[in-house]
């Protein structure tokens, strides 16, 4: 694309002025009053100090802010870095290490962990966004969070004096605006550093430029059908600090002057007491938070039929959950697939009737496909055969912020001069008409007896029954060598575990290889922010001596 994210942000301001931009608890910001706070609090960060190609550090919920803050940044040149705002002050002190920013803006919650950052670590600003009323809410579903259990002392981790500048959201915005003239960034530029979600290791920062941005935004234009511009009404459910949130809710989004409906955090009850005043037409979303809506919403009979757009991405979607939204709601629920180092989205399911429930859909417009041995990345797979996924287009990242030895590991120079392949690490098979399946990552794969084992497949399966609400498959070491299919589930209210009769449905669904032989009952799942199972963890619990 010819134009930068800057440039799409001002045609939205321009185009839809009088609408609403953004609805926070009820309160709302019009795109011409989103306009002015951008301009704002862009010239405040340039007395700052902050130049193009600077890192400037967003640790913020989904709030007005973190929106305004974000186009802001871009406004001059300079690279929105987000983070998790639920972060330990040791994971937020790593990842600032990684990026380096100079300038902060971080809700109250983290203030002081940030400020108390080492004098060296290169930190002169921070701007404390005060979410008061949003907190009380934010600290109920923070305590619920099972991954935040370890809370550390801010002491240990701070022994000099503070020396930062610290500043207030209020009073940036009392700034004038920008100047027009001032250098506007160019689509080739890097917009934002993008951390995975750490699944299978430490997050890497994933550099995605205005260009991939944009026209991630312009290919999931082209994907949904009959999108009325400047009235949809999308609700920000996911994390705007992960990929899937960030490109849906603030790009997307905001490019074709939506109605965006912010939560801090997903909570169904939350949910739908928006939906009366602001019925969504448009929900990204994950698997487990279709599960818990569609259920809240059946008990307290709210109707979610406004929604003609439900899209799920970022992990395996079980059929179990498609069929219990659309019957519940009547409407689709579609899935796609991406990742951070695309933008993220690739690949997804044609609206209406076309779309194949179990696949992630058809590659996204420009988009390249491969499937190729995972041990030598040079020969093709056929149709219908597994393999590795390979993705090149114009979405795909050029490679991970301070990890030079992994982007090269991940992106493979094409034979025909083109741009290159990106290694996906998940294995797919695709259909003669080009339906892709993923069958799961390759990291992942347990390998019993010389077959291997997809534990999404198995997940399913297991899900499927009435007696399991969750369930996580792991490859744990085998005397003999090789792996053991373990099985955690977590039981529905009331359910009691029966091994045997588990297994014997399994054998029912699956070959008998692939059944687990261990099964575990557990209280939860350890599961990523944006709501992943982690596996690893999972196999390191089991393998714990108990
Ligand atoms: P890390 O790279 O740090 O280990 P991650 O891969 O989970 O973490 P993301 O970029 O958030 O980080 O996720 C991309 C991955 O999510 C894909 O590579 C794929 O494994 C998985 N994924 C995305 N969409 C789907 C889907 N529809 N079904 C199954 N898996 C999916
Ligand atoms: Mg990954």
């Amino acid at each position: 694309p010819k134009e930068s994210l800057v440039d799409m942000i001002d045609a939205a301001v321009r185009t839809y002025r009088a609408s609403v931009a953004l609805e926070f608890f009820g309160e709302t910001t019009t795109y011409a009053e989103m306009g002015e706070q951008i301009s704002r609090i862009a010239n405040a960060l340039r007395k700052l100090g902050v130049r193009a190609g600077d890192r400037v550090a967003l640790v913020l919920p989904n709030c007005p802010q973190h929106i305004v803050a974000f186009y802001a940044v871009l406004r001059l040149g300079a690279v929105a870095v987000e983070h998790n705002p639920l972060y330990t002050p040791s994971e937020l002190r790593h990842q600032f290490e990684d990026h380096g920013a100079s300038v902060a803006i971080v809700w109250d919650k983290v203030h002081d962990t940030v400020i108390d950052f080492p004098e060296d670590m290169g930190v002169k600003h921070v701007v404390a966004v005060d979410l008061t009323r949003a907190m009380p809410l934010l600290k109920r579903i923070a305590l619920r969070l099972p991954i935040k259990k370890a809370r550390e002392s801010r002491a240990a981790l701070t022994a000099q004096p503070r020396a930062k500048n610290a500043l207030r959201w209020e009073d940036l915005l009392e700034t004038r605006k920008l100047k027009k003239s001032y250098p506007r960034p160019m689509p080739s530029d890097t917009a934002v550093l993008q951390y995975t979600s750490g699944t299978t290791g430490a997050p890497k920062g994933a550099i995605l430029s205005h260009a991939n941005l944009r026209v991630n935004a312009l290919q999931g234009e082209a994907w949904v059908p009959g999108l009325r511009r400047g009235e949809e009404v999308v609700y920000a459910v996911l994390p705007m600090f992960h990929a899937y949130g960030l490109t849906l809710c603030l790009t997307f989004a905001m490019g074709m002057g939506a109605r965006l409906v912010l939560f801090p955090k997903f909570d169904e009850g939350l949910v739908l007491d928006a939906v009366r005043s602001s019925p969504p037409t448009f929900l990204p979303a994950v698997p487990p938070i279709y599960e818990r809506l569609s259920k809240a919403a059946a008990k307290r009979g709210v109707s979610l039929g406004s929604i003609r757009f439900a899209i799920s991405g970022a992990m395996n979607l079980p059929l179990s959950t498609v069929e219990a939204w659309e019957k519940s709601t009547g409407g689709q629920l579609v899935e796609g697939y991406g990742m951070t180092e695309t933008s993220p989205v690739a690949a997804g399911n044609p609206f209406g009737p076309a779309r194949r429930a179990g696949t992630v859909g058809v590659p996204f417009p420009s988009t390249q496909i491969r499937v190729v041995d995972p041990d030598n990345p040079h020969i093709d797979r056929g149709v219908n055969e597994a393999g590795e996924l390979l993705l090149r287009g114009p979405q795909v990242f050029s490679g991970y912020w301070n990890r030079p030895e992994e982007s090269l590991a991940v992106l493979l120079p094409a034979a025909d001069g083109g741009g290159p392949w990106l290694r996906t690490g998940d294995i797919v098979s695709v259909s003669g008409d080009g339906f892709i399946t993923i069958v799961d990552r390759m990291k992942e794969l347990i390998i019993t007896g010389g077959f291997n084992v997809a534990p999404s497949e198995v997940e399913d399966a297991l899900i499927s029954h009435e007696s399991v609400a969750d369930a996580a498959v792991v490859g744990l070491p085998a005397a003999s060598g090789g792996e053991i299919v373990t099985a955690a589930v977590v039981l529905e209210r009331g359910a009691t575990l029966d091994v045997e009769a588990l297994r014997e449905y399994c054998r029912g669904r699956l070959s008998a290889y692939k059944v687990p032989k261990q099964i575990v009952a557990v209280d939860e799942l350890p599961r990523s922010m944006i709501g992943k199972v982690l596996r690893r963890q999972v196999r390191a619990q089991l393998s714990a001596p108990q």
